[in-house]
Protein backbone atom coordinates (compact mmCIF):
# COMPACT_ATOMS: atom_id res chain seq x y z
CA UNK A 1 0.00 0.00 0.00
CA UNK A 2 1.73 3.41 -1.14
CA UNK A 3 -1.05 5.49 0.51
CA UNK A 4 -1.03 4.86 4.08
CA UNK A 5 -0.36 7.99 4.80
CA UNK A 6 -3.75 9.18 3.47
CA UNK A 7 -5.67 7.37 6.12
CA UNK A 8 -7.46 8.95 8.90
CA UNK A 9 -6.27 7.53 12.88
CA UNK A 10 -9.71 6.02 12.60
CA UNK A 11 -9.01 3.96 8.99
CA UNK A 12 -5.54 3.21 10.33
CA UNK A 13 -7.18 1.82 13.65
CA UNK A 14 -9.29 -0.45 11.53
CA UNK A 15 -7.06 -1.27 8.61
CA UNK A 16 -4.63 -2.66 11.92
CA UNK A 17 -7.34 -4.38 13.87
CA UNK A 18 -8.02 -6.44 10.85
CA UNK A 19 -4.81 -6.78 9.51
CA UNK A 20 -5.15 -5.22 6.42
CA UNK A 21 -1.60 -3.69 6.80
CA UNK A 22 1.02 -4.60 9.77
CA UNK A 23 2.40 -1.64 11.96
CA UNK A 24 5.75 -2.69 10.99
CA UNK A 25 5.05 -1.29 7.46
CA UNK A 26 2.84 1.38 8.38
CA UNK A 27 5.82 2.64 10.72
CA UNK A 28 8.58 1.74 8.13
CA UNK A 29 6.39 3.95 5.33
CA UNK A 30 6.51 6.98 7.49
CA UNK A 31 10.00 6.42 8.68
CA UNK A 32 10.89 6.28 4.47
CA UNK A 33 8.98 9.22 4.13
CA UNK A 34 10.41 11.07 6.74
CA UNK A 35 13.77 10.11 5.10
CA UNK A 36 13.41 11.30 1.69
CA UNK A 37 11.00 14.26 2.58
CA UNK A 38 11.99 15.45 5.60
CA UNK A 39 15.35 16.98 4.03
CA UNK A 40 13.09 19.84 2.97
CA UNK A 41 10.78 20.51 5.76
CA UNK A 42 13.05 19.70 8.44
CA UNK A 43 10.18 19.01 11.23
CA UNK A 44 12.36 16.15 13.13
CA UNK A 45 14.96 17.25 15.32
CA UNK A 46 15.04 13.80 16.29
CA UNK A 47 13.52 10.28 14.69
CA UNK A 48 13.90 6.95 16.71
CA UNK A 49 13.48 4.17 13.96
CA UNK A 50 14.74 1.50 16.39
CA UNK A 51 12.20 2.72 19.27
CA UNK A 52 9.97 3.08 16.51
CA UNK A 53 10.09 -0.71 15.21
CA UNK A 54 10.36 -2.25 18.04
CA UNK A 55 6.67 -0.63 19.58
CA UNK A 56 5.54 -1.19 16.03
CA UNK A 57 6.54 -5.21 16.52
CA UNK A 58 5.03 -4.89 20.09
CA UNK A 59 1.07 -3.61 18.99
CA UNK A 60 1.60 -6.27 16.06
CA UNK A 61 1.61 -9.07 18.64
CA UNK A 62 -0.67 -7.09 20.61
CA UNK A 63 -3.31 -7.21 17.62
CA UNK A 64 -2.55 -11.20 16.67
CA UNK A 65 -3.03 -11.80 20.17
CA UNK A 66 -5.97 -10.17 19.77
CA UNK A 67 -5.59 -7.59 23.25
CA UNK A 68 -4.78 -4.54 21.37
CA UNK A 69 -5.72 -1.68 22.34
CA UNK A 70 -7.97 0.79 19.86
CA UNK A 71 -5.15 2.81 18.37
CA UNK A 72 -2.28 0.06 19.04
CA UNK A 73 0.36 0.37 16.32
CA UNK A 74 -0.31 4.25 14.88
CA UNK A 75 3.12 6.26 14.92
CA UNK A 76 2.95 9.80 16.46
CA UNK A 77 5.43 12.68 16.68
CA UNK A 78 5.72 14.16 20.48
CA UNK A 79 7.11 18.03 20.55
CA UNK A 80 10.59 17.99 21.52
CA UNK A 81 9.40 19.11 25.04
CA UNK A 82 8.02 16.01 26.30
CA UNK A 83 10.70 13.99 28.24
CA UNK A 84 10.96 10.59 26.35
CA UNK A 85 13.38 8.90 28.37
CA UNK A 86 16.52 7.62 26.75
CA UNK A 87 15.84 10.01 23.78
CA UNK A 88 17.18 13.21 23.54
CA UNK A 89 14.84 15.76 24.86
CA UNK A 90 16.02 19.25 23.21
CA UNK A 91 13.25 21.94 24.34
CA UNK A 92 14.75 23.05 20.49
CA UNK A 93 17.74 24.47 22.70
CA UNK A 94 21.45 24.32 23.00
CA UNK A 95 21.09 24.08 26.46
CA UNK A 96 19.72 20.91 26.50
CA UNK A 97 21.31 19.30 22.98
CA UNK A 98 23.29 16.73 25.10
CA UNK A 99 20.16 16.38 27.18
CA UNK A 100 18.85 12.19 27.34
CA UNK A 101 15.60 12.14 29.66
CA UNK A 102 15.69 9.55 31.96
CA UNK A 103 12.17 9.17 32.75
CA UNK A 104 9.08 9.53 29.92
CA UNK A 105 6.15 12.78 30.53
CA UNK A 106 3.25 11.26 31.63
CA UNK A 107 1.71 12.26 28.05
CA UNK A 108 4.62 9.77 27.02
CA UNK A 109 3.88 7.47 28.96
CA UNK A 110 -0.07 7.46 28.01
CA UNK A 111 1.11 7.29 24.48
CA UNK A 112 3.14 4.19 24.78
CA UNK A 113 0.79 2.47 27.18
CA UNK A 114 -1.98 3.18 24.20
CA UNK A 115 0.04 1.17 22.08
CA UNK A 116 0.76 4.44 19.91
CA UNK A 117 4.51 4.16 18.07
CA UNK A 118 6.57 6.59 18.72
CA UNK A 119 8.58 7.97 15.33
CA UNK A 120 10.62 10.75 16.77
CA UNK A 121 10.85 14.11 18.77
CA UNK A 122 9.70 17.12 16.36
CA UNK A 123 11.28 20.43 16.32
CA UNK A 124 10.19 24.46 18.60
CA UNK A 125 10.61 27.22 19.27
CA UNK A 126 13.30 27.54 22.08
CA UNK A 127 11.80 26.50 25.08
CA UNK A 128 8.51 27.11 23.42
CA UNK A 129 8.79 30.82 23.21
CA UNK A 130 8.05 32.08 19.61
CA UNK A 131 5.59 32.13 16.82
CA UNK A 132 7.88 30.66 13.77
CA UNK A 133 10.14 28.05 15.38
CA UNK A 134 12.86 30.17 14.01
CA UNK A 135 14.33 30.60 17.44
CA UNK A 136 15.10 27.01 17.48
CA UNK A 137 18.88 25.54 17.64
CA UNK A 138 18.33 23.06 15.15
CA UNK A 139 17.26 25.82 12.43
CA UNK A 140 13.94 26.82 10.89
CA UNK A 141 11.11 24.41 10.17
CA UNK A 142 9.46 25.44 6.96
CA UNK A 143 6.17 25.42 6.04
CA UNK A 144 4.89 22.48 3.92
CA UNK A 145 2.25 24.55 2.15
CA UNK A 146 5.05 26.87 0.87
CA UNK A 147 9.08 26.34 2.09
CA UNK A 148 9.51 29.63 2.35
CA UNK A 149 7.56 30.28 5.42
CA UNK A 150 7.33 29.47 8.57
CA UNK A 151 4.83 26.72 9.95
CA UNK A 152 4.33 28.95 12.87
CA UNK A 153 5.26 28.16 16.14
CA UNK A 154 6.12 27.22 18.91
CA UNK A 155 4.58 23.45 17.87
CA UNK A 156 5.79 24.29 14.72
CA UNK A 157 7.74 20.62 14.11
CA UNK A 158 4.58 19.34 14.86
CA UNK A 159 2.71 21.25 12.62
CA UNK A 160 5.07 20.50 9.80
CA UNK A 161 5.38 17.22 10.25
CA UNK A 162 1.32 16.23 9.93
CA UNK A 163 0.63 18.74 7.28
CA UNK A 164 3.86 16.74 5.20
CA UNK A 165 2.12 13.68 6.11
CA UNK A 166 5.18 12.92 8.02
CA UNK A 167 3.32 11.74 11.48
CA UNK A 168 -0.86 11.38 11.43
CA UNK A 169 -0.91 13.53 14.41
CA UNK A 170 1.34 14.96 17.05
CA UNK A 171 1.35 15.93 21.03
CA UNK A 172 2.11 19.89 21.03
CA UNK A 173 2.04 22.37 24.05
CA UNK A 174 0.47 25.85 24.19
CA UNK A 175 1.33 28.24 26.49
CA UNK A 176 -0.20 31.41 24.28
CA UNK A 177 -1.10 30.08 21.63
CA UNK A 178 1.64 27.53 20.22
CA UNK A 179 -0.67 24.75 19.22
CA UNK A 180 -3.68 27.03 17.50
CA UNK A 181 -1.29 29.09 15.65
CA UNK A 182 1.03 26.73 13.99
CA UNK A 183 -1.90 24.78 12.95
CA UNK A 184 -3.84 27.68 11.52
CA UNK A 185 -0.56 28.15 9.41
CA UNK A 186 -0.45 24.89 8.12
CA UNK A 187 -4.31 24.02 7.81
CA UNK A 188 -4.47 21.42 10.74
CA UNK A 189 -6.73 21.78 13.61
CA UNK A 190 -5.28 22.05 17.14
CA UNK A 191 -7.20 21.88 20.62
CA UNK A 192 -5.57 23.83 23.95
CA UNK A 193 -7.62 22.15 26.51
CA UNK A 194 -8.55 23.77 29.76
CA UNK A 195 -5.84 24.14 31.90
CA UNK A 196 -5.37 21.14 34.06
CA UNK A 197 -6.64 18.75 32.00
CA UNK A 198 -3.45 17.50 30.58
CA UNK A 199 -0.67 16.82 32.75
CA UNK A 200 2.37 18.71 32.69
CA UNK A 201 4.40 15.91 34.24
CA UNK A 202 7.66 15.84 32.24
CA UNK A 203 6.85 18.39 29.71
CA UNK A 204 9.74 21.27 30.16
CA UNK A 205 7.90 24.04 31.49
CA UNK A 206 8.10 27.54 30.09
CA UNK A 207 5.24 29.49 31.86
CA UNK A 208 3.34 26.82 34.17
CA UNK A 209 0.40 29.02 34.97
CA UNK A 210 -0.21 28.62 31.11
CA UNK A 211 1.21 25.61 29.28
CA UNK A 212 -1.23 23.20 28.56
CA UNK A 213 -0.60 20.27 26.26
CA UNK A 214 -2.93 18.91 23.40
CA UNK A 215 -3.30 17.11 20.14
CA UNK A 216 -2.45 18.10 16.49
CA UNK A 217 -3.53 16.72 13.58
CA UNK A 218 -5.66 16.99 10.29
CA UNK A 219 -9.20 16.47 11.65
CA UNK A 220 -11.50 17.16 14.90
CA UNK A 221 -11.76 12.99 14.73
CA UNK A 222 -7.98 12.25 14.72
CA UNK A 223 -7.84 14.97 17.66
CA UNK A 224 -10.55 13.78 19.65
CA UNK A 225 -8.65 10.31 19.42
CA UNK A 226 -5.35 11.66 20.93
CA UNK A 227 -7.15 13.74 23.28
CA UNK A 228 -8.26 10.48 24.56
CA UNK A 229 -4.70 9.22 25.30
CA UNK A 230 -3.69 12.39 26.64
CA UNK A 231 -6.51 13.56 29.09
CA UNK A 232 -6.68 12.61 32.99
CA UNK A 233 -5.66 13.78 36.44
CA UNK A 234 -2.04 12.80 37.23
CA UNK A 235 -1.19 12.55 40.72
CA UNK A 236 2.34 13.46 39.41
CA UNK A 237 1.31 17.09 38.55
CA UNK A 238 -1.02 19.00 41.04
CA UNK A 239 -2.38 21.16 38.61
CA UNK A 240 -4.15 18.68 36.62
CA UNK A 241 -7.63 17.93 37.83
CA UNK A 242 -9.49 15.30 39.21
CA UNK A 243 -12.44 15.41 37.12
CA UNK A 244 -13.68 12.69 34.28
CA UNK A 245 -12.45 12.92 31.28
CA UNK A 246 -14.77 12.73 28.38
CA UNK A 247 -14.77 10.27 25.70
CA UNK A 248 -14.07 12.42 22.31
CA UNK A 249 -14.37 10.16 19.99
CA UNK A 250 -17.80 9.23 21.11
CA UNK A 251 -18.74 13.01 21.36
CA UNK A 252 -18.47 13.97 18.27
CA UNK A 253 -21.55 14.29 17.48
CA UNK A 254 -22.73 15.24 20.66
CA UNK A 255 -23.06 18.92 20.35
CA UNK A 256 -25.75 20.30 17.38
CA UNK A 257 -24.57 23.38 15.67
CA UNK A 258 -28.40 24.10 15.40
CA UNK A 259 -29.45 27.08 17.78
CA UNK A 260 -25.81 27.46 18.67
CA UNK A 261 -24.85 30.70 19.89
CA UNK A 262 -21.77 31.87 18.71
CA UNK A 263 -20.31 35.26 19.67
CA UNK A 264 -17.78 37.59 17.46
CA UNK A 265 -15.57 40.20 19.69
CA UNK A 266 -15.95 43.38 18.24
CA UNK A 267 -12.45 44.34 19.40
CA UNK A 268 -10.98 41.29 17.63
CA UNK A 269 -12.45 42.07 14.23
CA UNK A 270 -11.59 45.90 14.43
CA UNK A 271 -8.06 45.02 14.56
CA UNK A 272 -6.14 46.68 12.04
CA UNK A 273 -3.73 44.36 12.28
CA UNK A 274 -6.60 41.66 10.71
CA UNK A 275 -5.10 40.80 7.72
CA UNK A 276 -7.94 41.15 4.64
CA UNK A 277 -7.27 37.16 3.06
CA UNK A 278 -7.46 35.89 7.13
CA UNK A 279 -10.86 38.18 7.69
CA UNK A 280 -12.61 37.51 3.91
CA UNK A 281 -11.89 32.96 5.17
CA UNK A 282 -13.26 33.78 8.75
CA UNK A 283 -16.61 35.86 7.41
CA UNK A 284 -16.71 32.83 5.30
CA UNK A 285 -16.29 30.37 8.12
CA UNK A 286 -18.96 31.99 9.70
CA UNK A 287 -21.38 32.04 7.50
CA UNK A 288 -21.53 28.49 6.98
CA UNK A 289 -21.60 28.38 10.85
CA UNK A 290 -24.83 29.92 10.26
CA UNK A 291 -26.20 27.84 7.38
CA UNK A 292 -25.43 25.38 9.56
CA UNK A 293 -27.88 26.88 12.41
CA UNK A 294 -25.71 28.28 14.73
CA UNK A 295 -26.68 32.25 15.89
CA UNK A 296 -23.74 34.96 15.31
CA UNK A 297 -23.74 38.06 17.01
CA UNK A 298 -21.52 40.98 17.82
CA UNK A 299 -20.26 41.91 21.01
CA UNK A 300 -17.34 43.76 23.51
CA UNK A 301 -14.28 41.89 24.88
CA UNK A 302 -13.45 45.53 26.74
CA UNK A 303 -9.98 43.72 27.97
CA UNK A 304 -8.44 43.23 24.51
CA UNK A 305 -6.29 45.68 24.62
CA UNK A 306 -4.20 44.68 27.87
CA UNK A 307 -3.83 40.63 26.71
CA UNK A 308 -0.16 41.30 25.25
CA UNK A 309 1.08 43.63 27.97
CA UNK A 310 -0.49 41.05 30.34
CA UNK A 311 0.75 37.43 28.83
CA UNK A 312 4.17 39.12 28.34
CA UNK A 313 4.55 40.08 31.76
CA UNK A 314 3.36 36.98 33.45
CA UNK A 315 5.13 34.75 30.93
CA UNK A 316 8.48 35.90 30.98
CA UNK A 317 8.28 36.16 34.71
CA UNK A 318 7.55 32.49 35.00
CA UNK A 319 9.65 31.72 32.51
CA UNK A 320 12.54 33.40 33.64
CA UNK A 321 11.88 31.22 37.53
CA UNK A 322 11.69 28.07 35.47
CA UNK A 323 14.88 28.54 33.47
CA UNK A 324 17.18 29.30 36.38
CA UNK A 325 17.56 25.80 36.84
CA UNK A 326 19.71 25.86 33.55
CA UNK A 327 22.79 26.56 35.22
CA UNK A 328 25.49 24.64 33.97
CA UNK A 329 25.89 22.44 37.00
CA UNK A 330 23.05 19.67 37.20
CA UNK A 331 22.66 19.37 33.60
CA UNK A 332 22.45 20.97 30.32
CA UNK A 333 25.21 22.78 28.64
CA UNK A 334 27.90 23.88 30.48
CA UNK A 335 30.79 26.23 29.06
CA UNK A 336 34.22 25.07 28.65
CA UNK A 337 37.36 26.27 31.40
CA UNK A 338 34.97 28.36 33.34
CA UNK A 339 37.23 30.58 35.71
CA UNK A 340 34.77 30.39 38.89
CA UNK A 341 31.58 29.83 39.67
CA UNK A 342 30.10 33.04 38.69
CA UNK A 343 32.20 32.71 35.15
CA UNK A 344 30.55 29.49 35.05
CA UNK A 345 27.28 30.20 35.64
CA UNK A 346 27.44 33.40 33.10
CA UNK A 347 28.98 31.86 30.25
CA UNK A 348 26.65 28.83 30.33
CA UNK A 349 23.76 30.81 30.22
CA UNK A 350 25.14 32.71 27.84
CA UNK A 351 26.17 30.56 25.56
CA UNK A 352 23.61 27.92 25.98
CA UNK A 353 20.26 30.27 25.48
CA UNK A 354 19.38 31.73 22.33
CA UNK A 355 18.91 35.55 22.40
CA UNK A 356 14.77 35.03 22.39
CA UNK A 357 15.11 33.26 25.68
CA UNK A 358 17.47 35.64 26.84
CA UNK A 359 15.12 38.43 26.55
CA UNK A 360 12.61 37.18 28.05
CA UNK A 361 14.61 35.71 30.81
CA UNK A 362 15.74 39.67 31.20
CA UNK A 363 11.98 41.23 31.03
CA UNK A 364 10.81 38.37 33.71
CA UNK A 365 13.68 39.13 35.80
CA UNK A 366 13.02 42.70 35.95
CA UNK A 367 9.43 42.30 36.27
CA UNK A 368 9.96 40.03 39.42
CA UNK A 369 12.68 41.76 41.33
CA UNK A 370 11.88 44.10 44.62
CA UNK A 371 10.72 47.41 43.82
CA UNK A 372 8.89 46.26 40.31
CA UNK A 373 6.94 43.58 41.28
CA UNK A 374 3.65 45.34 42.79
CA UNK A 375 4.19 47.25 39.62
CA UNK A 376 4.37 44.77 37.10
CA UNK A 377 3.96 40.87 38.23
CA UNK A 378 1.06 41.67 40.93
CA UNK A 379 -0.83 44.33 38.58
CA UNK A 380 -0.67 41.59 35.53
CA UNK A 381 -1.62 39.15 37.76
CA UNK A 382 -5.05 41.76 38.75
CA UNK A 383 -5.73 42.43 35.37
CA UNK A 384 -5.74 38.54 34.40
CA UNK A 385 -8.62 37.95 36.62
CA UNK A 386 -10.31 41.13 34.86
CA UNK A 387 -9.50 39.16 31.18
CA UNK A 388 -10.96 35.85 33.15
CA UNK A 389 -14.01 37.69 34.23
CA UNK A 390 -14.44 39.16 30.56
CA UNK A 391 -14.79 35.85 29.15
CA UNK A 392 -16.67 34.44 31.82
CA UNK A 393 -19.37 37.27 31.41
CA UNK A 394 -19.32 36.60 27.92
CA UNK A 395 -20.07 32.84 28.57
CA UNK A 396 -23.29 33.92 30.24
CA UNK A 397 -24.50 34.80 26.54
CA UNK A 398 -22.56 32.56 24.48
CA UNK A 399 -21.83 28.79 23.90
CA UNK A 400 -18.77 29.87 22.41
CA UNK A 401 -16.65 32.53 21.17
CA UNK A 402 -14.80 32.62 17.49
CA UNK A 403 -12.25 34.71 15.93
CA UNK A 404 -9.38 33.94 13.17
CA UNK A 405 -6.55 32.32 15.14
CA UNK A 406 -3.95 34.97 13.99
CA UNK A 407 -3.94 37.95 12.19
CA UNK A 408 -2.30 36.97 9.34
CA UNK A 409 -1.38 33.64 7.48
CA UNK A 410 2.28 32.58 8.05
CA UNK A 411 5.26 35.01 7.75
CA UNK A 412 7.92 34.67 5.38
CA UNK A 413 11.48 32.82 6.93
CA UNK A 414 13.70 35.14 7.84
CA UNK A 415 11.20 38.38 7.65
CA UNK A 416 12.68 39.37 10.88
CA UNK A 417 9.90 40.81 12.50
CA UNK A 418 10.95 42.95 15.94
CA UNK A 419 10.11 41.39 18.87
CA UNK A 420 7.17 43.53 19.80
CA UNK A 421 5.32 42.92 16.23
CA UNK A 422 5.85 39.28 16.66
CA UNK A 423 4.08 39.61 20.30
CA UNK A 424 1.42 41.27 18.80
CA UNK A 425 0.58 38.29 16.34
CA UNK A 426 -0.33 36.30 19.32
CA UNK A 427 -3.63 38.94 20.42
CA UNK A 428 -6.40 36.43 19.63
CA UNK A 429 -4.71 33.50 21.53
CA UNK A 430 -2.86 34.43 24.73
CA UNK A 431 -6.17 35.75 26.55
CA UNK A 432 -7.43 32.07 26.37
CA UNK A 433 -4.40 30.63 28.12
CA UNK A 434 -4.58 33.73 30.88
CA UNK A 435 -7.96 32.48 31.77
CA UNK A 436 -7.11 28.79 31.01
CA UNK A 437 -9.99 28.21 28.94
CA UNK A 438 -10.04 25.50 25.75
CA UNK A 439 -10.11 26.66 22.35
CA UNK A 440 -9.26 25.33 18.78
CA UNK A 441 -7.73 25.88 15.69
CA UNK A 442 -9.51 24.75 12.85
CA UNK A 443 -8.54 25.44 8.60
CA UNK A 444 -11.44 27.66 6.93
CA UNK A 445 -9.29 28.30 3.73
CA UNK A 446 -6.76 29.76 2.12
CA UNK A 447 -5.58 33.50 1.45
CA UNK A 448 -4.73 34.99 -1.53
CA UNK A 449 -0.80 33.18 -1.63
CA UNK A 450 -2.79 30.08 -1.03
CA UNK A 451 -1.22 29.84 2.60
CA UNK A 452 -3.37 28.15 5.33
CA UNK A 453 -6.03 30.04 7.34
CA UNK A 454 -7.49 29.17 10.70
CA UNK A 455 -10.73 30.00 12.56
CA UNK A 456 -10.36 29.62 16.48
CA UNK A 457 -13.52 28.38 18.58
CA UNK A 458 -13.08 29.49 22.31
CA UNK A 459 -15.44 27.40 24.74
CA UNK A 460 -15.79 27.60 28.08
CA UNK A 461 -13.68 25.24 30.69
CA UNK A 462 -13.84 21.84 29.93
CA UNK A 463 -15.88 22.11 26.85
CA UNK A 464 -13.76 20.09 24.56
CA UNK A 465 -16.08 17.94 23.55
CA UNK A 466 -18.10 20.32 21.93
CA UNK A 467 -15.08 22.08 20.76
CA UNK A 468 -14.17 19.03 19.07
CA UNK A 469 -18.05 18.14 17.65
CA UNK A 470 -18.89 21.41 16.06
CA UNK A 471 -15.49 21.34 14.61
CA UNK A 472 -16.31 17.63 13.40
CA UNK A 473 -19.72 18.61 12.16
CA UNK A 474 -17.81 21.53 10.12
CA UNK A 475 -15.73 19.19 8.97
CA UNK A 476 -18.28 17.19 8.11
CA UNK A 477 -19.93 19.75 5.60
CA UNK A 478 -16.56 21.25 4.35
CA UNK A 479 -13.37 19.87 2.99
CA UNK A 480 -10.85 22.43 4.13
CA UNK A 481 -9.32 19.69 6.65
CA UNK A 482 -8.77 17.28 3.72
CA UNK A 483 -6.25 19.30 1.35
CA UNK A 484 -2.67 18.63 1.40
CA UNK A 485 0.40 20.86 0.43
CA UNK A 486 2.03 19.45 -2.57
CA UNK A 487 5.20 18.57 -0.70
CA UNK A 488 2.47 15.92 1.38
CA UNK A 489 1.38 14.63 -1.87
CA UNK A 490 5.25 13.54 -2.89
CA UNK A 491 5.60 9.42 -2.59
CA UNK A 492 8.78 8.26 -0.79
N1 LIG B 1 3.98 33.01 20.67
C1 LIG B 1 3.77 32.96 22.09
C2 LIG B 1 5.09 33.20 22.80
O1 LIG B 1 6.03 33.42 22.14
C3 LIG B 1 3.16 31.66 22.51
C4 LIG B 1 4.13 30.55 22.64
C5 LIG B 1 3.53 29.31 23.22
O2 LIG B 1 2.31 29.13 23.27
N2 LIG B 1 4.39 28.44 23.71
O3 LIG B 1 5.17 33.18 23.98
Amino acid sequence: MTNLHRLSIRELSEGLQQGKFSSRELTQHYLKRIEKIDAQVKSYVTVTPELALSQADAADAAIKAGNATALAGIPLAHKDIFCTQGVRTSAGSKMLDNFISPYDATVVTKAKAAGLVTLGKVNMDEFAMGSTSESSYYGATKNPWNLDYVPGGSSGGSAAAVAADLAPFATGTDTGGSIRQPASFCGLTGLKPTYGRVSRFGMIAYASSLDQGGPMARSAEDCAYLMNVMAGHDAKDSTSVEKEVDDYVANLNATSVNGLRIGIPNQYISDVCLDVGVRNCFMQALTKLQEMGAEVEYFDLEMTEAYIPTYYLIAPAEASSNLSRFDGVRYGYRCENPTDILDLYKRSRSEGFGPEVQRRILIGTYALSAGYYDAYYVKAQKVRRLIQQDFLKAFEKFDLIASPSAPSAAYRIGEELDPVSMYLGDIYTVAVNLAGLPAINAPIGFEERNLPVGLQLIGNYWSESQLLSVVHQYQQVTDWHTKRAAIAEENA
